[in-house]
C-alpha cells in the first residue's frame, strides 16, 4: 500500500474514444503518453503489474517486510508504516526505485465485447455455473456484452432442445 502519493481527481468521467484522439484516464485526468498523477488506481507496477497502489511491492523493494519480527496483523511491516505509511525519506527511495524502473505512461486499451467488438460494454453478472454452460473454455477470460451473452445462451439452448425431440 502507498501511502505518501497526493491524490488529484478528475471529476468527469473523460469519454471513451475508439480512435487515435489522446485520451484521458478517467481517474487521474492524464493523457495518454503521460505518466498518472502519484496515486492514481490505474496505475500499473512496473514490477508485479498488478495495481500500483495497491501491490506489496514498495514495501518488499524498501526491504520492509520481516516475517520474523512481525505478524499478519501488520501485514510483516514495522507497525509504525503500517499504521501511518512511509517516512518522507522511504517515500522518496520508493519513487526513485520506480523511476529507476521505468513507470508505465498511461494507454487507454479499451474493453470490447469479443464477440460484437462493442466497445465499452456494461458490466453484468453471471452465475459462474451459467457462464460455464454457455461460454466455451477459451473465451471464459473475456468480455462479452449482454446482448451477445444472452444471444449465445438463447442459440445453444435452442440447438439443446432440438436435438433432444
Ligand atoms: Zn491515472
Ligand atoms: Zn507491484
Ligand atoms: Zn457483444
Amino acid at each position: 500500500m502507498l501511502h505518501f502519493f497526493n491524490k488529484k481527481k478528475k471529476d468527469d468521467k473523460g469519454q471513451p474514444n475508439s480512435g487515435r484522439e489522446r485520451a484521458e484516464c478517467f481517474d487521474c485526468g492524464v493523457p495518454e503518453g503521460d505518466t498518472h498523477w502519484n496515486g492514481c488506481d490505474k496505475e500499473i507496477c512496473p514490477f508485479c503489474l498488478g495495481q500500483l497502489i495497491s501491490c506489496g511491492c514498495c514495501n518488499e523493494k524498501l526491504g520492509l517486510i520481516d516475517t520474523q519480527k512481525y505478524d499478519e496483523s501488520t501485514d510483516y511491516l514495522p507497525p509504525e508504516i503500517y499504521k501511518s505509511g512511509f517516512t518522507e525519506e522511504q517515500a522518496s527511495r520508493w519513487s526513485a526505485i520506480l523511476e529507476e524502473k521505468g513507470r508505465i505512461p498511461f494507454i487507454l486499451y479499451p474493453h470490447f465485447c469479443a464477440k460484437c467488438g462493442k466497445l465499452w460494454p456494461d458490466f453484468f453478472r453471471v452465475p459462474d455455473e451459467e457462464w460455464e454452460r454457455y461460454i466455451q473454455p477459451d473465451m471464459r477470460d473475456a468480455i462479452i456484452c449482454k446482448e451477445c451473452f444472452d444471444f449465445i445462451k438463447q442459440v445453444i439452448k435452442g440447438a439443446d432442445e432440438r436435438s433432444k425431440k
